[in-house]
């Protein structure tokens, strides 16, 4: 088999949680690309259909309301997309939030929305994809963390969601292990900024801010969504046969100041 076809997704089924927007839609865009039908999970639905439908060309690309921070919701969430799609090849486990906050001002309640979004999700879609691609014994999960599971990036405060993307990479290394044998791999993507529409915004009230991120980016930018793309589709396809338990940072150099 070539190199060019050892990253092909002809065939294949992709879920990407939190695809109707931002680095999921263009992680998506780059699997659909590869040949993968998507499944595009998010609990905005309207955007996440109008995702769908700007996706749907060769490959199929379907919408799924879903909030992965509820379990049942998850479940219903594989059902339909095997029921429509056939069983999940990939799982990209992208939806998360982010509430920044001083630590000593964060309340509980905050804290656990982040925890239940950026971990609980993770885990839960994890276990019931993962249960199914165990079945199959063939799989790949990526999970996106972040630098900030590396780096206390500043000047934002956000030790909930740092907190968060660090989980991530270890929850990634634990199923990685315990599932290598049984065919499924997982490793995550490690983003540093990364310039979405959302980002965008934050830094046109806080041009401060994107002073304090540039100053601290080696590269000198910040990154572009679509930057992601390919390497999504590394971590999807058999390109990567070799790889499991893996976080890639991908920052502009910013964890190796
Ligand atoms: P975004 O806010 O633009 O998109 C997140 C998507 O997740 C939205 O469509 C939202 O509706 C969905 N979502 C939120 N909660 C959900 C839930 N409970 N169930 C289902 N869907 C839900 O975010 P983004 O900037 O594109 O970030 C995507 C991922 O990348 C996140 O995990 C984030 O932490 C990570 N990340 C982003 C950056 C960056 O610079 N943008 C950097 C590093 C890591």
């Amino acid at each position: 088999m070539s190199v060019l076809e050892r990253f092909s997704l002809e065939g294949e089924t992709a879920i990407v949680t939190g695809g109707a927007q931002g680095l999921g839609k263009e992680m998506a865009t780059g699997l659909a690309e590869m040949g993968a039908d998507v499944a595009i999970a998010d609990m905005n639905a309207s955007k996440a259909s109008e995702t769908a439908d700007a996706l749907d060309g060769e490959a199929e690309a379907i919408a799924v309301e879903v909030d992965v921070t509820d379990e049942p919701s998850v479940e219903a969430m594989v059902e339909h997309v095997t029921d429509r799609l056939g069983p999940v090849d990939v799982l990209v486990n992208n939806a998360g939030i982010v509430e920044n906050s001083p630590a000593e001002e964060t309340s509980l309640d905050s804290w656990q929305r982040v925890l239940a979004v950026n971990l609980d999700g993770v885990f839960l879609c994890a276990k019931h994809v993962g249960k199914q691609m165990l079945e199959r014994r063939g799989g790949r999960i990526i999970n996106v963390s972040s630098m900030s599971g590396f780096d206390v990036n500043v000047p934002q405060k956000q030790a909930s969601y740092n907190t968060t993307k660090a989980g991530v990479s270890m929850l990634t290394s634990s199923l990685a292990v315990e599932w290598a044998d049984r065919g499924v791999r997982v490793n995550a993507i490690a983003p540093g900024y990364m310039r979405t529409e959302l980002v965008d915004e934050v830094l046109e009230e806080n041009p401060e801010m994107e002073k304090s991120w540039l100053q601290n980016t080696p590269i000198g930018r910040l990154g572009r969504p679509d930057e992601l793309r390919e390497l999504v589709v590394y971590l999807a396809s058999e390109a990567s046969s070799y790889m499991t338990g893996s976080t890639v940072v991908m920052d502009g150099g910013y964890t190796s100041r």
